[in-house]
């Protein structure tokens, strides 16, 4: 079957790598020079299974009745005379039910887990290097109450294969002893040793060229327009992958199709500091902050608020908020980083899905052979090598099949059950 492949990011390169290797001929068209240039450049690289907490959770009714009109709540939701809006309401709220939790969380975690180990086996397998460490994630509580509501998912993920293991202050202090000094404030602290992080980047450009080893062509530098090329060459094919990230939504839009799908401005900073910090896992603040260590330095991310967070922002990184936010956070954690010096910034769009916050998988009614892959809303590195296997196995067989995938499909915008993600940060 011939496979054209819309995008060389992660999305599209582990599709065109699974398609390959089931014996398609597969063309990737980007109109960057090099693989992996977009969204999948300089990201978070966390590869954290531990995240597999719904927003819709017992707990949360009672939370969005407190958000209710709040411009700073974490999820901004404002009452309309709109059915559609109603209805989604109405899907959340059963979706809090404790069954619909655990049955969410163990999708979640599911996939979290087959995706790691997929990934882990490519790596294995073809000696890819992309400055992957296996050092854990830790997220800290400052809040005990927010602590104890992380006891009873972390008990199910740990039924489910993810150690995700509950810890007290004095032991996320001896994980990382740096927190020494926020210790009076600390609730307790989750720490999932087996999940991951690296360069997404080279992971990307590492595969690809696995990719074009194996036979499958890059044409990059091209711009696609409906599905023609900037050169006017018509190209024949069989399927379709819709791999264009946080542009997605233009193509979907050729076939008269609403893909919810929205670029979300996401700064990553790179800094220094005088002390280091050997052993450091990737950190998490009860202010959704996050930090890691990569190469001789660090860097860290964070989420903006909702109403701070307007759809296709320029490209500029966000300054202000490593100045007024991100830094001081930092700093008020962990005093070694008064003295961090910023070294270099990068921004780059968060493919969010609007209606849920996760992935949209498979096909739409309107057409038979356009795939979609879209909407990670910052997991892409995370559920790519997962997505991008059973991607090729549904356009081969019809059928998803080494895990089913159906629970991500496009079909669940149409019906409005939506699956929401609560570790978006
Ligand atoms: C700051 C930040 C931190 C993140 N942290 C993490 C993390 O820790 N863990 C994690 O799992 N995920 C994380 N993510 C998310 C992850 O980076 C994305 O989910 C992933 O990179 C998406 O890959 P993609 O292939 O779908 O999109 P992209 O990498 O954006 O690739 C899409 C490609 O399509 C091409 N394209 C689009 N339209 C056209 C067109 N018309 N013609 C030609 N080419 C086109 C683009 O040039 C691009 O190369 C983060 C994202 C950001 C921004």
């Amino acid at each position: 079957m011939r496979v054209i492949v819309l995008g060389a990011g992660l999305l599209g390169v582990t599709s065109a790598y699974f398609l390959r290797q089931q014996g398609h001929d597969v063309t990737v068209i980007d109109r960057q020079a090099t693989p992996g240039a977009e969204t999948s450049f300089a990201n978070g690289g966390q590869v954290s299974v531990s995240h597999a907490e719904p927003w819709a959770n017992p707990g949360a009714p009672a939370k969005l009745l407190q958000w209710l009109g709040r411009e700073d709540a974490p999820l901004l939701f404002r009452l309309r005379a709109d059915m559609r809006q109603w209805v989604w309401g109405l899907q959340f709220l059963r979706e809090c039910t404790p069954a619909r939790t655990r049955h969410n969380i163990a999708h979640i975690v599911r996939l979290g887990t087959y995706s790691r180990s997929t990934l882990q086996a490519l790596r294995r397998d073809l000696g890819l290097e992309y400055d992957q460490r296996t050092q854990g994630i830790l997220h800290f509580y400052t809040s005990q109450k927010e602590f104890d509501a992380a006891e009873a998912p972390a008990r199910q993920m740990r039924e489910l294969g993810c150690e995700r293991q509950v810890i007290s202050a004095d032991e996320a202090v001896r994980l990382e002893p740096a927190l020494a000094h926020i210790r009076p404030q600390l609730a307790g602290a989750t720490y999932t040793a087996e999940d991951e992080s690296g360069d997404a980047n080279r992971f990307a450009r590492e595969l690809a060229a696995r990719c074009v080893a194996d036979g499958v062509q890059f044409r990059m530098g091209e711009h696609i327009t409906a599905l023609r090329l900037d050169d006017g060459q018509r190209r024949e094919c069989s399927a379709v992958v819709n791999a264009a990230g946080a542009w997605a939504r233009p193509v979907a839009q050729w076939l008269g199709i609403d893909l919810p799908v929205f670029g979300k401005r996401r700064t990553v900073f790179h800094f220094t500091c005088p002390e280091a910090l050997p052993g450091c896992p990737l950190l998490i603040d009860p202010s959704g902050i996050w930090l890691r260590p990569e190469g001789t330095g660090f860097i860290a991310g964070y989420a903006p608020p909702e109403d701070a967070d307007p759809d296709d922002a320029p490209l500029d990184p966000d300054h202000a908020a490593f100045e007024d936010h991100v830094w001081p956070t930092l700093a008020e954690r962990i005093p070694a980083f008064e003295a961090l010096r910023l070294r270099s910034t990068w921004a780059g769009y968060y493919e969010m899905n609007a209606f849920d916050h996760n992935a949209i998988l498979g096909l739409h009614p309107a057409c038979d052979n356009l795939y979609f892959a879209n909407g990670f809303s910052g997991h892409g590195l995370q559920q790519c090598p997962a997505v991008g296997r059973g991607l090729a196995e549904l356009i081969l067989t019809g059928r998803w099949q080494t895990l089913d995938l159906e629970p991500l499909a496009f079909q669940r915008l149409l019906d409005n059950r939506p699956l929401l993600e609560r570790n978006v940060i």
